[in-house]
C-alpha cells in the first residue's frame, strides 16, 4: 500500500485507469477533461504520482501505470464502489446519485473503516451501477462486454456506467434496463439493426447506439461452451 494518497492523486489514478484500460496511454488533456481540471493542475498531479513511482510520464507521450500504480488505481476503484454501495444501500440514495456523492468522503476513510463497511454491507459483489467490486489486492479488472455484442439466446446481467448520458439512462430505466437486472437477447436485426431483449415480462427494443452503452457481465452464451463469462476479457 502506498500511504497517504491525496484525493486529487486518487482521482487522477482512477482517470488514468479509465483512459488506459484498452491498452493505450492516457493523455493529460483527456485526463483534465475527465477530471474537470486544468491541464496544468493535472500535469502537476501526474508529476507527483511519477515521483512516487505510480505512473510513468514521458515528455510528449502519455501517462502509463507502473505495477504499483495499477494496484493503487484498482484499490481506489474498490474504495469508490464500496462507498457507492453504502450510500445506496444504507442511506437510500439512487444509484446514479451515489456515484456523484461518493468522492465527497471516500478519500478520508481509513482502510479499516472501509473494510468494516464492506463487511456490514454483506460483501457486495457489484457497485450500484452493476460493476464488479474488485477483491482487495486484485491487479486487473475484467473489461465488461457490451449488450450489443450478445447474440439471440444469450443471457447476461446489466451494468450501466455512471458516465452515461442522463437522457439515455432514464430511457433505459423506463424500459426496466437498470443495473443488476437480468436480460436475454431475443432477436438481433442484421446490418447494425436493433436488438430485442427480454427484461422481466417484457420484450424491449433497443437501437445499436443505445445497446452499445449498456454493459454486461456473467454472460451465458446460447451457442458455445455454456456458462463462461464469454464477453469478459481481462
Ligand atoms: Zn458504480
Amino acid at each position: 500500500m502506498t500511504p497517504d494518497l491525496t484525493k486529487s492523486e486518487r482521482e487522477t489514478l482512477k482517470a488514468v485507469y479509465r483512459h488506459t484500460r484498452d491498452g493505450g496511454e492516457a493523455h493529460t488533456g483527456h485526463l483534465a477533461e475527465t477530471l474537470g481540471l486544468s491541464p496544468g493542475t493535472v500535469t502537476a498531479t501526474v508529476k507527483r504520482l511519477a515521483d512516487r513511482g505510480l505512473v510513468d510520464h514521458r515528455p510528449y507521450h502519455g501517462v502509463t501505470f507502473t505495477d504499483t500504480g495499477r494496484r493503487e488505481a484498482i484499490s481506489a476503484i474498490r474504495r469508490h464502489r464500496i462507498v457507492e454501495r453504502f450510500l445506496a444501500d444504507m442511506l437510500g440514495y439512487a444509484w446514479n446519485e451515489a456515484d456523484a456523492l461518493a468522492p465527497a468522503f471516500e478519500h478520508d476513510l481509513p482502510d479499516e473503516v472501509l473494510e468494516r463497511m464492506f463487511v456490514a454491507l454483506h460483501r457486495p459483489e457489484t457497485c450500484p451501477h452493476g460493476f464488479p467490486i474488485p477483491v482487495a489486492g486484485q491487479v486487473e479488472l475484467p473489461l465488461l462486454g457490451q449488450l450489443y455484442d450478445l447474440e439471440p439466446g444469450d443471457q447476461a446481467v446489466v451494468a450501466v456506467p455512471g458516465s452515461t448520458d442522463p437522457e439515455v439512462m432514464s430511457f433505459l430505466a423506463r424500459l426496466g434496463i437498470v443495473p443488476d437486472v437480468h436480460v436475454e437477447v431475443r432477436e438481433k436485426h442484421p446490418f447494425d439493426g436493433p436488438l430485442v431483449v427480454r427484461v422481466g415480462e417484457h420484450d424491449r427494443m433497443l437501437g445499436e447506439k443505445v445497446a452499445r452503452q449498456v454493459h454486461v457481465h456473467n454472460v451465458v452464451r446460447a451457442h458455445d461452451s455454456g456458462t463462461s463469462g464469454a464477453a469478459v476479457a481481462s
